[in-house]
């Protein structure tokens, strides 16, 4: 864990921290997407291109000139309003307009660690209202990944997950969701050629069955919402983020790029099942029956097994789309064949793929990570119910850039 990590936790979060972090949310106590924390204005990172175009035309302008911003925006990568030039399509005054009428600012870097074997980078960013957040940039298996954060803290409380024992602060704007994307995208470009392991050159440590891509500009291709916080909690602002990021005018990811990982928060799968949002979803299961995953997740008093397995088969019925379902291995608690029988029975009617992560340390809880041969004899257990399965890898632990070891002080 860094110095910034989380202070011991109160072990006391849980349900009470859950529907106070929801009736917050309710109350619009935290903030709207496209909007900053606190504030009225709009960030300019929160707005999609249409809306963005509106705005200019609101404002009497011709939408050409919002298409030449959003292009500066996330092709040139300009980082504040004195870095934009005005020209034919986009005039002073128009220019004017916009920074009087947003916000436009980006995190600033407080710290930056990097693994020891290159392939992970942490960075702590500071919000604008001294909250600060982790973001990761992995580099492995020829991919480029940035696992965002889309909370401060979360209120869900799972036992093992140093961002639950940190506690609830605040969501995310779509804005500072974005910020991550951006800020990593433009890491990846401004080191591709000067750093192997990072950027172009394929690193020395790349899996041979994945050869890592010659690109001379490396650029940001996945983005996994595994960071600080409960995507699904935040939803609106999560939303609004993945269609900025997915823009084809901008960063252009992917929908199958991006992956928003849930602790089972069903209101959100259900939703993301009648919007047909074409992500990858997944979920964190960690126990097969109620109450041995009550004891680790304590949103599964809130969101029960059954109620949660009924969402899953809505979405995979709706969209016809698999569910990855993530299993924390900790030794002696959940690793057992029993347990492994029991995920079995429990996704045998869902098209499922399995990804067991041995538990990580953080200050909060004791348990002890399976080792590799029980990671695989629970594996070799779902291979019998036609489940794949695979084993994450342990990367970043050195800098506490795991699952679940994300966590900042205060
Ligand atoms: N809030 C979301 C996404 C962030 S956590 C969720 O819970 O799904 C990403 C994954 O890391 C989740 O599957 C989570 O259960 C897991 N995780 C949390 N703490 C962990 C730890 N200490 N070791 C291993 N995995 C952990
Ligand atoms: Fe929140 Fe996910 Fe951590 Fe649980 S595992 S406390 S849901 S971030």
């Amino acid at each position: 864990m860094s110095a910034e990590s989380s202070p011991p936790p109160p072990q006391s979060t849980s349900q009470s921290l859950i529907d106070s972090g929801i009736a917050a949310e309710k109350a619009g106590e935290t903030a709207a997407s496209g909007r900053t924390a606190g504030g009225g204005r709009p960030h300019l990172l929160g707005l999609t291109r249409i809306e963005l175009a509106d705005r200019a035309v609101e404002w009497g302008f011709a939408r050409v000139h919002a298409a030449s911003l959003w292009n500066e925006l996330y092709l040139q990568g300009r980082r504040a309003p004195s870095e934009f030039r005005p020209h034919d399509r986009m005039p002073a005054r128009f220019l004017e307009r916009v920074f009087s009428e947003c916000d436009f600012d980006f995190p600033g870097v407080s710290r930056e660690t990097h693994s020891a074997d290159g392939f992970t980078r942490k960075y702590l960013l500071g919000l604008r209202d001294a909250h600060r957040i982790e973001t990761v940039l992995m580099r492995y298996s020829g991919r480029t990944t940035a696992c965002v954060s889309s909370q401060v803290g979360c209120a869900m409380g799972c036992v093992f997950c140093a961002t639950g024992q940190m506690g609830y602060t605040r969501h995310l704007t779509a804005a500072e969701i974005v910020a991550q994307a951006l800020h990593v995208d433009r890491v990846l470009r401004a080191t591709s050629e000067s750093d192997p392991q990072v950027g172009g050159a394929a690193p020395a440590l790349a899996e041979p069955d994945h050869p890592s891509p010659h690109h001379r500009h490396e650029r940001l291709r996945n983005i996994v919402f595994m960071g600080m916080g409960e995507p699904l909690h935040n939803y609106d602002a999560v939303m609004q983020a993945i269609d900025i990021l997915r823009d084809s005018a901008g960063l252009a990811l992917g929908a199958q790029k991006i992956s928003v990982s849930t602790v089972g928060v069903v209101p959100g799968i259900r939703r993301l099942a009648a919007e047909k949002r074409p992500v990858y979803l997944a979920v964190s299961l960690h126990g097969a029956t109620q109450e041995e995953r009550a004891a680790l997740v304590p949103a599964a008093r809130k969101w029960k097994l059954d109620e949660l397995m009924d969402a899953c088969r809505e979405y995979t019925a709706t969209l016809g789309r698999r569910i990855f379902f993530e299993w924390t291995l900790i030794e002696g608690k959940n690793d057992g064949p029993e347990h492994a029988h029991a995920v079995g029975a429990l996704l045998k009617d869902i098209p499922a793929q399995v990804n067991l992560i041995p538990l990580n340390p953080t200050f909060g809880y004791d348990g002890k990570p399976t080792r590799p041969a029980g990671a695989r004899g629970f594996q070799d257990v779902l291979a019998t119910y036609g489940i794949p399965c695979t084993v994450r890898q342990r990367r970043g632990i050195d800098i506490a850039a795991g699952c679940g070891q994300l966590a900042v002080a205060g």
